[in-house]
């Protein structure tokens, strides 16, 4: 915080009167108010600044002190530098100064930060849940049973009676520059401003009860092994006074037997019957749904990679659908009978069973780095 001059500040003069400092700081809170600069750093510092130099120049001993001493003058230094002021202390000055001006909220959005009070949430719960492919492709509502903490039937909240609910407790200090004042956190409550009254059966020190509930969440399509979602409200509750925290879900994804997920592309190896590869035929491709008979043309080579448009996977994020790549392997026959293999053995020195792969037929990996665009 600035050791600027307090008068400087405020832009008055050394001979203002209580009524042209208050004009003048209500002007400087009103312009770096923080609800009409977000997010400005700058602004909240110059708003800082001027509650401090009123501060001092609205308290007629302290500002006796500044005239003589300067900021190094008695009790000047613990509570005015360093940020010994914070936000919610600047506050919660404002009814002095600005009255029921602001009590209706010129601003808006004023009432949370009035006073010390703290807000309690509840702590989140997390459960993993286990969906297959054809969920994940389409996106579904599930039903998931949780053991959370609720308010116990019979618990009753009420005002604090150490703080009186303001969750702040004021403790006077003897120090050697006389009394001191100094505010904190109600050890009772914890800030929260209210406590048990009584406690329902089976609960614990908060009024709490484990209980089992049904969540009804709507999976999006598109979610993958190890995401999470969070369910915002839907986790332990809290005590009088708290909102309660979320509930995290984990997605687990069951492995298809078949197709192999990559993003929101999938992957099969389909295996070609060695008389359909050289003669064209066809072949069954799983899909996440269902199944797709897939042509195959003639004299087609093992490692070939045929792609189904949007036979993948929805991204999750609603950019698209992947696709499902297919790639062949012909399956080399075994087990053949006396008869096959002298039906093979008569094709053994057939030039077209000759191997040639520097013609028009790539290998398998440059085919791969082509689709891929490498
Ligand atoms: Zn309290």
């Amino acid at each position: 915080m600035s050791k600027r001059d307090p008068y400087e500040v405020l832009g008055v003069g050394r001979s203002a009167s209580p009524e042209e400092i208050k004009k003048a700081y209500r002007k400087l809170a009103i312009k770096y108010h923080p609800d009409k600069n977000p997010g400005d750093k700058a602004a909240e510092e110059k708003f800082k600044e001027a509650a401090v130099a009123y501060e001092i120049l609205s308290d007629a001993d302290k500002k006796a002190k500044y005239d003589r001493f300067g900021h190094a003058g008695p009790g000047m230094g613990g509570g005015f530098q360093g940020g010994g002021m914070s936000m919610d202390d600047i506050f919660s000055h404002f009814g002095d100064i600005f009255g029921d001006a602001f009590g209706g909220g010129a601003f808006g959005g004023f009432g949370g930060r009035s006073g010390g009070r703290r807000t309690i949430k509840g702590s989140n719960l997390r459960v993993r849940l286990k969906l297959d492919l054809q969920e994940i492709a389409q996106g579904v509502e599930k039903k998931i049973k949780v053991n959370k903490l609720v308010r116990a039937k019979g618990s009753e909240y009420g005002t604090c009676s150490t703080c009186g609910g303001s969750g702040q407790v004021a403790r006077v200090q003897n120090t050697f520059l006389g009394q001191m004042q100094t505010v904190t956190t109600c050890p009772a409550c914890g800030g929260i401003g209210q406590m048990v009254v009584k406690r329902g059966a089976g609960s614990d020190e908060n009024g709490l009860v484990r209980e089992e509930a049904i969540v009804p969440i709507q999976i999006p399509a598109g979610v993958e092994e190890g995401m999470q979602l969070n369910i915002s409200g839907m986790g332990n509750e809290a005590p009088a006074g708290g909102i309660p925290g979320d509930l995290l879900v984990v997605i687990e994804e069951e492995t298809h037997p078949q197709l192999k997920r990559d993003g929101i592309h999938l992957h099969y190896d389909a295996y070609l019957n060695l008389v359909d590869a050289a003669l064209g035929g066809s072949v069954e491709v799983p899909l996440v749904k269902g199944k797709a008979k897939v042509k195959i043309e003639p004299s087609t080579q093992s490692g070939r990679t045929m792609r189904l448009k949007g036979k993948g996977l929805p991204d999750v994020h609603g950019r698209g659908t992947g696709d499902l790549f297919v790639h062949l392997v012909v399956w080399t026959p075994q087990g053949l009978s006396k008869e096959e293999q002298a039906t093979l053995e008569r094709l053994r020195d057939s030039p077209s069973f000759r191997p040639d792969p520097s013609g028009k037929d790539k290998g398998f990996f440059e085919k791969v780095k082509d689709m891929f665009g490498g």
